[in-house]
């Protein structure tokens, strides 16, 4: 990111803070519902939803472009599943907003010319290649993945990991991370939060790691922050610290809905979608983005670890020590 373009996203961010208007920053855009894994902890696979149509997204993201977005995610399902999925890169790009994109890296062999122009491809990964497949209930996804992020250095793409802890990776952190450093990547570790549009609460409890040994593992990932793996990870060391205390977290304000947000394949908008809604929410197909914006309630929750959610809380929190992971996000 521009260093003009950095300074008006610090004045937004006061803006947000301090004269309670709303600007959404970071984005995250669902652009398809389908996937070719069956990720344990995710449903959006199994929820019919036709890919809304390039001209929409086009349409949005000039939108977001005059409320201020710095950033959007393009995620799913798999983005690079759509067969456009590189001209709304592009288009995005061209618009002076940031692209990045959370994917498994399925086939980008043959999309890696169409995607140059991304910022940050965000591969997710959750253990080990047994543990990993397992989970994403597809045999060749973690090799998928080990290709996706060498061959998107090779094009000059920056690449960080992301896993999601659950009780069949938390033994394996130590693994993810130095694939990590092996890979001079970053990586994001999350524990597990049900989703709005996830498998239910119910399921999500199976996959909890003990939490005795979740605790011992956060511990030993704030002690490797300290020394030489810190640049290796994203989690800042308050927002390990933070984790720690997974699931009950301490009280944090969040700008859901004021800094990010969520847009859904069908339009619907999210301040979060992490946390259940008692109405029906707006739709940014229909009422356009900043309308949308501006009718959602503030969001009421217990707290969460993700990671860019939650160093941008930091942020909001005017807790100043995440700033570098923050701008590492937007560089
Ligand atoms: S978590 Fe991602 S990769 Fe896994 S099934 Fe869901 S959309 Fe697909
Ligand atoms: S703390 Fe905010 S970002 Fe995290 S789950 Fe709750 S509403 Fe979402």
């Amino acid at each position: 990111m521009k260093v003009i373009s950095k300074i008006g996203a610090l004045k937004d961010f006061v803006s947000v803070r301090f004269f309670n208007r709303r600007v959404p920053l970071a984005v995250r855009m669902e652009i398809t519902n389908r996937c070719p894994n069956r990720c344990c902890y995710c449903n959006v696979w199994n929820i019919k939803a036709e890919d809304p149509p390039k001209e929409k997204i086009f349409s949005i993201l000039e939108q977001l472009k005059r409320l201020g977005t710095k950033k959007i995610s393009f995620s799913g399902g798999e983005p690079l599943l759509r067969s456009d999925v590189g001209e709304i890169i592009d288009y995005c790009k061209s618009l002076g907003i940031s692209p990045e994109m959370n994917s498994r890296g399925f086939r980008i062999k043959d999309k890696i010319e169409e995607v140059k122009n991304l910022d940050l491809l965000k591969i997710s990964i959750d253990g080990p290649q047994d543990i990993h497949d397992f989970l994403s209930k597809r045999k060749g996804s973690y090799r998928e993945c080990l290709e996706a992020i060498k061959l998107a250095k090779d094009n000059g793409i920056r690449v960080s990991m992301a896993t999601t802890i659950t009780k069949y990776n938390i033994g394996h952190l130590r693994f993810l991370l130095e694939l990590a450093r092996e890979n001079e990547i970053k990586i994001a570790f999350q524990p597990l939060k049900p989703m709005y549009r996830g498998v239910g609460a119910e399921k999500m409890k199976d996959l909890f790691p003990p939490r005795d040994e979740y605790k011992r593992q956060i511990k030993e990932l704030m002690r490797l922050k300290k020394g030489r793996y810190s640049k290796y990870m994203r989690n800042s060391l308050i927002g390990l610290k933070h984790i720690y205390n997974w699931p009950n977290y301490p009280e944090l304000k969040c700008s859901a809905g004021k800094l990010f947000c969520i847009i859904d394949t069908d339009g619907t908008f999210y301040p979060c979608d992490r946390i259940t809604y008692d109405s029906k929410l707006p739709n940014c197909f229909e009422s356009g983005v900043e309308k949308c914006l501006n009718s959602v309630p503030a969001v009421r929750c217990g707290g969460c670890g993700f990671c860019g959610s939650l160093e941008l809380n930091f942020l909001y929190n005017l807790k100043l020590q995440t700033l570098k992971e923050v701008l590492w996000v937007i560089k």
